[in-house]
């Protein structure tokens, strides 16, 4: 019999509502739901055809152990533990497929033993934002109070940790301050770094009928696009800035600068609900203005910023951004200067005025709310003592102090910068433990490999990029345990206890330690409801959450701004995603209907520069710190002269292997959206 079931969509942080057609057990096709306050019966590609993965023979099936672990091991075993190794059996190469409860003894004694020696602080926990907020909860307490290590992060280091920190830094949360349907009550959009319509499709779809005139009493909202290529969402755009590349904070500056300078300031605002503006007045007059005029376009790039500056002091604002802005050396920098703007002009505490950043994986927001962060428990708590972000786990590993890691659905091996380096890592600790749905990087390198549901089978809490908790319920049935449950065996077996705990007791535990920002989120309220914002539908209505209320200005200058392309036959290289594929590929890779629209990562160039290639060639790309494998240039009229935009998604292709340490300082976010290449010949 087919029945229908509701749940949220696996992919990206905008969290579109689904009901899924079911039958047997099997996904037989998934609509969005007409009823669901985010995607209003509306889904992109993936949401929509995006779920053969859940049933892909790749699935990894109970557990697996590396045989070179137990070549090392087993002699050091106690016996009891020793006696069940016959019941491992030969999978392929690397691996055995073992029982689930066999693999947990395993773990718990290797890691019992890095305990005892070494203490907690050798332990590293990376991952939590493709799971529920229940997993994640579980999984940095297991960290933090039943290992006792700080260290714990999880993949906003790589892409929105800059918007949680340069946000909070001046309003207080780091996170979205109005919801998707604000956008319809803008007059003004503002869109910095993001490719919307590819990356976050639901919302970009907003955004382009509040421009074709679904805004406020039918009016068309404006449009500004910020970006170094021409995305597409740009094609609507009243303003459209091609930037420079690394002239974000420059952009922006330069907009408040003028704003400032021409007294468009919303002068009650700034004296009711802000502090620090008048040293931050004397900073951003005295900025050295880069001079656009001197680069080729950029006299129109100047013209625009005035333009837009004037716009936006006069106009509800909402302010929109992805990983253009992010992943910077000045990423946090940058999104603070956004935020700069919003107060001074007023754009923040009110219907249709605000912040967006546009958070990437499905949960992502809900594991930096959760605590997998290493300066921030559950609820944005001040730990008691403050861990090891991804990339410093990974320096700590060289050093010795890390020797072991267990990694929740994220491939650090894939999607971090510097990957040689961190492969060499990962290859020198004493126990990697990985729970994945497939052999992913980081699941080929690790000594135990526990298979988990994914999305479409667990149920629990998932929070989107507007803040909003979804109470999502199984679509499917599986055997496969969640994390939560590997944890809570893993602590079992370690301590000898007996303990039971089961999603709603997480749920419960979360809403209880942290009231003021779920205490209205229970079970029963999220079950009657299309979701639930944290802390209401906007933030900042009543102040902002510091104590005496007002935001504060943060002003930092421009550190690097590359005006012109002066060396001969280098480019710049930006990454971001494709409609069709998602991050690493990990659930995309195993949906054929998906995986055949992009099979292989490709390089875009100008047109300009494809006059010097073989386009019927492959080429490689050569940075200081890496080369990719052979690609395929292909022409696309939206990139400058002298850059080329490359995807990510498949691992073979090598792209972040181009990618070496430098980063957003404060957050240690790489630098994926700028660096030096050259296209160079050769299979
Ligand atoms: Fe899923 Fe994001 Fe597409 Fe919505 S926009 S259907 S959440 S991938």
């Amino acid at each position: 019999m087919i029945q229908t079931r509701r749940g949220v969509c696996a992919y990206c942080g905008v969290g579109c509502e689904i009901i899924a057609r079911v039958e047997n057990e099997t996904i037989l096709s998934i609509e969005g739901d007409p009823n669901g306050a985010v995607s209003r019966g509306k889904l992109c590609v993936k949401g929509r055809y995006g779920f053969d993965f859940a049933s892909s023979p790749s699935r990894v099936i109970g557990a697996r152990i590396k045989r070179s672990f137990v070549a090392k091991n087993s002699a050091k075993m106690p016996q009891n533990l020793r006696s069940k190794l016959f019941l491992l059996t030969p999978l392929d190469e690397g691996f055995f497929s073992l029982p689930i409860d066999i693999a947990i003894e395993i773990a718990a004694w290797k890691s019992g033993e890095i305990l005892q020696v070494s203490g907690g602080g050798a332990f590293g926990f990376v991952g939590g934002a493709r799971t529920s907020c229940e997993n994640a909860y579980y999984f940095q307490k297991f960290a933090r109070e039943f290992i006792k290590s700080p260290n714990i992060d999880n993949c906003a280091r790589v892409c929105h940790a800059p918007s949680l920190a340069g946000l909070r830094r001046v309003l207080g949360e780091g996170a979205a301050s109005v919801p998707f349907d604000d956008i319809f009550k803008a007059e003004l959009i503002v869109v910095i770094g993001s490719n919307t319509t590819e990356a976050h499709p639901i919302v970009g779809l907003r955004i382009l009928e509040a421009v074709r005139g679904g805004g406020v009493n039918g009016e068309k909202a404006k449009l500004a696009v910020i970006d170094t290529r021409r995305v597409t969402i740009g094609k609507n755009a009243d303003y459209e800035i091609i930037a420079p590349f690394e002239s974000n904070l420059a952009i922006l500056n330069a907009i408040a600068k003028y704003i400032v300078e021409n007294d468009l300031c919303d002068l009650a605002f700034l004296a009711d609900r802000t502090s620090g503006f008048e040293d931050y007045k004397a900073k951003i007059l005295c900025e050295k203005s880069v001079d656009f005029s001197a680069i080729e376009g950029g006299g129109a790039i100047a013209d625009q910023i005035a333009k837009l500056a004037q716009e936006i002091a006069a106009k509800k604002t909402i302010f929109v951004w992805g990983l253009g802005v992010t992943e910077h050396i000045d990423g946090s920098d940058s999104v603070s200067a956004i935020a700069n703007i919003a107060l001074l002009t007023g754009n923040i505490g009110r219907e249709g005025a605000g912040v967006m950043p546009l958070r990437g994986q499905n949960n992502v927001q809900g594991a930096c709310d959760m605590g997998c962060l290493p300066y921030f428990e559950t609820g944005y708590k001040t730990p008691t003592a403050i861990g090891l972000k991804t990339p410093e786990m990974i320096d700590a590993i060289f050093e010795g102090k890390i020797r072991a890691i267990f990694n929740v659905g994220e491939d650090i091996a894939h999607v971090h910068s510097d990957i040689s380096r961190v492969e060499t890592a990962l290859a020198k600790l004493d126990f990697l433990c990985v729970c994945e749905l497939f052999m992913s990087g980081v699941a080929r390198m690790a000594d135990i490999v526990i298979g988990v549901k994914s999305a479409y089978e667990r149920g629990g809490v998932y929070i989107n990029a507007e803040r909003r908790a979804h109470l999502t319920k199984p679509l499917i049935k599986t055997d496969a345990i969640e994390e939560y449950e590997f944890f809570a065996a893993l602590k079992n077996a370690m301590s000898g206890s007996h303990d039971r705990v089961t999603p709603h007791d997480i749920w419960r535990e979360v809403c209880e330690r942290s009231g003021d920002y779920f205490g209205d989120l229970s079970y029963e309220n999220l079950e009657r409801s299309s979701g639930i914002l944290w802390k209401g539908d906007r933030l900042y209505e009543n102040g902002f959450h510091f104590e005496d209320k007002k935001a504060r200005f943060f002003y930092a200058p421009p550190r690097e701004t590359t005006q012109k392309h002066e060396k001969q036959g280098i480019f710049w290289l930006s990454t971001g995603r494709i409609l069709t594929q998602y991050n690493n590929a990990a659930q995309t890779s195993e949906t054929p209907r998906l995986n055949s629209k992009y099979e292989e990562d490709a390089a875009l160039i100008s047109p300009l520069d494809a006059v010097y290639f073989d386009l019927t060639k492959r080429y490689f790309l050569q940075s200081r710190y890496g080369k990719s494998t052979p690609l395929r240039l292909k022409i696309d009229e939206g990139i400058q002269k002298g850059a080329v935009f490359c995807t990510f998604h498949h691992a073979r292709s090598g792209i972040n292997r181009l990618f070496g340490g430098e980063c957003d300082p404060l957050t240690k976010t790489p630098r994926f959206k700028a660096i030096e290449v050259e296209i160079k010949a050769g299979e």
